[in-house]
Parts: structure tokens; C-alpha cells; sequence
């Protein structure tokens, strides 16, 4: 069923887990990450990149998500992940998006909060809207490894979150995009800051290299949505790559590849779920 994303992550919370957001390149990966989450009986969130959203085949594949999430047994949004481009925030609404990553955070802290205003005022009060303080550095789209990362500053929270009107808010606490440059630095004592002046959940991106210990640890400092990228893409790349040429043996068997692919993505959800779970 299709469900608010601040109201699923809310409910998450309140029993003690995250919601994972699974980036979706593709059918195949989202509908093995909601047989996963109805196989666990947990809420997910599929994301779509900013680049796949870009032309008509994205927003097919959004509407595509939105069908899947309507038929599903367990609660689903479907997000517009980092957008900074108010008109293809808008086309994706349109399209079937339910949430949008509003992201200004590339400028100072009043351009920020302009922009999550105006994305606000453009898609209406239904969809919910992220906003994020900070900066992670990395691109979704590529894996590759980054180390700096200019952190979410406590003092400007409560105040950004009261302004913007955003309902969930992505901090930067040492998280990177992609593939990481040795163990993660997590500043918990800036989380802890963090979660002390904000209203609505955090959100953290770049989860994957984070250890499992270190996600499920966050939840209890009010993180209740994580982003997982590279780590379905690791995954899906080396399935395939190993059975590629056994599948073309088998009688050029792309039915077989699919299914290859979707165990690689169940098996990383499966984890994924399992260490989103306060502890
Ligand atoms: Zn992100």
C-alpha cells in the first residue's frame, strides 16, 4: 500500500527500526526489494535517482513503482531522491511520485530553506517533502571513494527544519556517497546534537560500507530512514557477472539472469532490514 513517508518512518521509529530507501534503476531491483519487505512484513521506500527521472522512460518507471507500491502488502513510497531542479520535482509528482528529496543544500542555509519553501508551494501538501543540511559529498549514480564531507551543523537545525517545513531531514555526520575511503568516520556526538534540536527524523544517506552495528546504533539517535545505493549495485553487478555465460549456455536464458539478479538484491535487503533494527 501506498503510505506517507514521514508516517511510515514515524511508525518505524516507534518500533525500534529504520526504513531502508533502495535505489531503483530498474523493475527488476524494485520488485525483489518489496518481495523482500513483504517477506520481512516491513515499509520501504524505492528511490529514483534525479538522472533517471530526467526523460520519459524515468517517469515511466516511476509511475511503474507507484502501480507496484499500490499493490504491495506492505507500506511503500516512492521518492524523488536529491533534486534541485524544482521542474523535475514537479514532472515526478506528477508522474507518480509520493516523496522528494527537496535538495538546496548546496547553497547557504536561506537558499536552502527558499528552495524547500518553493518545492513545497509547487507539489501541493500531499507529498512529503525531504530536505537535507550539509553536505555529502559523492554522486549517487557512481561509486567511487570520497573521504571530506562538510557536516550537518546542530546549531542551524532547528531552525531549518521550523522554516523549510521539511518532514524529514538527511544530515551529514561524516556519510558519504559511494564507496568509502577506509572505515567511516560517524561523529555520533554531531548526530546526538543533531537529533537534540530536530523535530523530524533523520535521514542518512551513503549507507553502504556503514557497519551494521553503526545503522542499527543510529536509529537510536533518531534516524529512521537510511539510503542504500552502491551496495545493490556491487551486489547486482557481480551476480551477473558470474552468470552470464552459463546463462547464454543455457539456452540464452534471460528469464534465469533475472532471477539471478533479484536473489542478489534480496540477499543485500534481506541484510539490510535485518540490520535496521534497533539493538
Ligand atoms: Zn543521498
Amino acid at each position: 500500500m501506498l503510505t506517507p513517508m514521514n508516517q511510515m518512518v514515524a511508525e518505524a521509529i516507534a518500533a525500534g527500526q529504520a526504513v531502508p530507501a533502495f535505489t531503483c534503476y530498474d523493475f527488476t531491483t524494485a520488485l525483489a526489494v518489496v518481495a523482500e519487505a513483504e517477506n520481512q512484513g516491513r515499509a520501504v521506500i524505492l528511490n529514483v535517482a534525479p538522472k533517471t527521472a530526467g526523460n520519459t522512460a524515468g517517469l515511466r518507471l516511476i509511475s511503474a513503482l507507484r502501480t507496484l507500491g499500490e499493490q504491495a502488502a506492505v507500506p511503500v513510497a516512492v521518492q524523488l531522491d536529491h533534486a534541485s531542479d524544482a521542474q523535475l520535482i514537479a514532472r515526478a509528482v506528477q508522474a507518480g511520485a509520493t516523496a522528494v528529496l527537496a535538495d538546496g543544500s548546496a547553497g547557504t542555509l536561506e537558499e536552502n530553506i527558499a528552495f524547500v519553501q518553493q518545492v513545497r508551494s509547487l507539489i501541493g501538501p500531499q507529498v512529503v517533502l525531504e530536505a537535507e543540511l550539509g553536505a555529502l559529498p559523492g554522486n549517487e549514480d557512481k561509486a567511487f571513494e570520497q573521504s571530506a564531507s562538510q557536516l550537518t551543523d546542530p546549531a542551524q537545525v532547528a531552525r531549518f527544519v521550523q522554516d523549510s517545513g521539511a518532514q524529514l531531514l538527511a544530515v551529514a555526520i561524516g556519510n558519504v556517497h559511494g564507496r568509502y575511503k577506509g572505515e567511516p568516520k560517524i561523529h555520533w556526538d554531531v548526530l546526538e546534537a543533531i537529533h537534540a534540536e530536530s523535530t523530524v527524523p533523520l535521514v542518512l544517506h551513503g549507507a553502504s560500507g556503514i557497519a551494521p552495528a553503526d545503522l542499527s546504533r543510529s536509529i537510536s539517535f533518531g534516524v529512521g530512514k537510511v539510503n542504500l545505493n552502491t551496495e545493490l549495485r556491487t551486489a547486482t553487478l557481480a551476480a551477473l557477472a558470474g552468470q552470464v555465460e552459463a546463462r547464454r549456455a543455457d539456452g540464452q536464458n534471460v528469464l534465469g539472469l533475472m532471477g539471478d539478479w533479484e536473489q542478489a538484491v534480496t540477499e543485500v535487503s534481506s541484510a539490510t532490514f535485518n540490520s535496521l533494527r534497533a539493538k
